[in-house]
């Protein structure tokens, strides 16, 4: 084929199998597969049938980027595949304040204007026993806010253990900066006593900062204040002390602490992020006194860093499950936490037996910065580590774990109706592969 007998755009589109296909769409497609096909020949290949390729142009161009997929990595809040998948609770109140108007900004009672942050304060008061709250995006825009309504041109002393950095380059140095307030950094990396903080108070201190580890823990030769010596420090001195928990459960979940032993410790603030051990949509929530929590809700940040009401919506049904002890494993994350090992082996067994896999064990991680040491003991169907890549690239795209040249299919983050689905995949990358 040369290049002159390659058709015009409009010779292309005058094939009967596009006319019912969008013009501008069309032209588009024709014009990128005409493109294509003139660096083939001009390489010497021979360019496929030109009215197939595009159709697939056309279908890829209407393929969402945002898909679904099955985490078959173990690793339960996984910041790069969405965090916490939804309670079925949470998506049902989306759909229904997402699909019409609501209640978001106004006060039906009094039939004015009234508070988004007016709707969760009191259900988050229940679960943490604080005085107020308030939502953000996201618990990095917590923090932010937290410093700039409360240190701006002061100082924030946090300990040199605690200067994290969260992943994908979030630290928290930086979002101290960001917030106008200058870090004042006590003690050593392993090890930081109460003394520390106080000696390092002076005219200009406006917060004491204690920050969740997270990702990371300092073990052997080490030391922490006891929150409850921090606040000691903090009320003599008349100063707030803001605690980042990072992860936040609301119910006790190893060793992470929740907001409601923080506050009972003596932090004046504490937050956390919603969907991480929560369990709910991103989100960042602060809660703690009431004069700090306004002052937070009255800076001109609150506004750009405001929560929408999708995120409201779904926080809104997570906490209405969190309330009651008995539905918390409508949770998914917190049922991927509690289920039995048997459960997850027998649903390995089930996929091992459905794609002539083999069933290993494994350690499942909660992820999300929590509890990095915890392992959870888990179970995985392992097939060819050929399949991995053609997993990944599927019309359901499964995420796996690469292991001693094996791919792993951790069960302990799939559920049981996701089986079928992955077992359907693996045939088809086989296919593929
Ligand atoms: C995860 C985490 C954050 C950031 O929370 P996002 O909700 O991801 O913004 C901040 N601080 C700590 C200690 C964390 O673990």
């Amino acid at each position: 084929m040369k290049l002159r007998d390659l058709p015009s755009v409009d010779e292309l589109l005058r094939d009967e199998r596009l006319a019912a296909e969008p013009h501008e769409l069309t032209v588009t497609a024709a014009r990128a597969v005409l493109d294509r096909a003139r660096k083939e020949i001009q390489a010497g290949a021979m360019p496929g049938p030109l009215v197939d390729a595009v159709l697939a142009e056309l279908a890829g161009a209407r393929e969402p980027s945002l898909r679904r997929v099955l985490n078959a990595t173990g690793v339960l809040v996984h910041t790069n595949l969405g965090r916490a998948p939804l309670a079925e609770a949470a998506l049902a109140r989306v759909v229904e304040v997402g699909g019409g108007y609501s209640n978001l900004e106004y006060d039906l009672a009094r039939g004015e204007r009234g508070s988004r942050q007016d709707h969760l304060a009191p259900l988050l008061r229940r679960l943490t026993g604080a005085e107020a709250a308030l939502v953000v995006n996201n618990n990095a825009a917590a923090v932010l806010l937290a410093l700039a309504a409360l240190a701006e041109g002061r100082e924030v002393i946090v300990s040199r253990g605690e200067l994290i950095e969260i992943g994908d380059g979030f630290r928290i140095p930086d979002v101290l900066a960001r917030s106008g307030a200058s870090l004042v950094e006590v003690g050593t990396t392993n090890r930081t006593r109460a003394t520390d903080y106080e000696r390092a108070i002076g005219p200009e201190t406006a917060v004491l900062l204690r920050v969740h580890q997270s990702n990371f823990r300092v073990v052997g030769f080490s030391e922490r204040p006891q929150l409850t010596a921090l606040a000691e420090v903090a009320r003599r001195h008349e100063l707030p002390l803001v605690d980042d928990l990072g992860s936040g459960a609301l119910v006790a979940v190893g060793d992470e602490p929740t907001p409601a032993e923080s506050l009972r410790a003596g932090a004046d603030l504490v937050s956390f992020s919603g969907d991480k051990l929560l369990g709910g949509p991103q989100a960042g929530v602060v809660v703690g006194r009431a004069n700090l929590v306004e002052r937070l809700r009255q800076h001109p940040l609150q506004r750009a860093l405001r929560a929408d009401k999708l995120t409201l919506a779904a926080l809104e049904g997570t906490l209405s499950v969190s309330l009651d002890p008995d539905a918390r494993d409508q949770i998914p994350v917190l049922r991927m936490l509690h289920e039995p090992l048997e459960a997850v082996q027998a649903r390995a067994e089930y996929l091992a037996a459905l794609v002539g896999g083999e069933v290993e064990e494994t350690v499942a991680r909660v992820g999300g910065g929590a509890l990095p040491l915890a392992e959870l003991p888990s179970a995985a169907c392992a097939v060819e580590e050929s399949l991995a890549e053609p997993l990944r690239l599927g019309d359901s795209p499964v995420i796996s774990l690469v292991r001693d040249g094996r791919t792993l299919l951790d069960c302990r983050t799939l559920t049981d109706a996701e089986i079928d689905e992955v077992a359907g995949a693996v045939r088809a990358a086989r296919r593929d592969a």
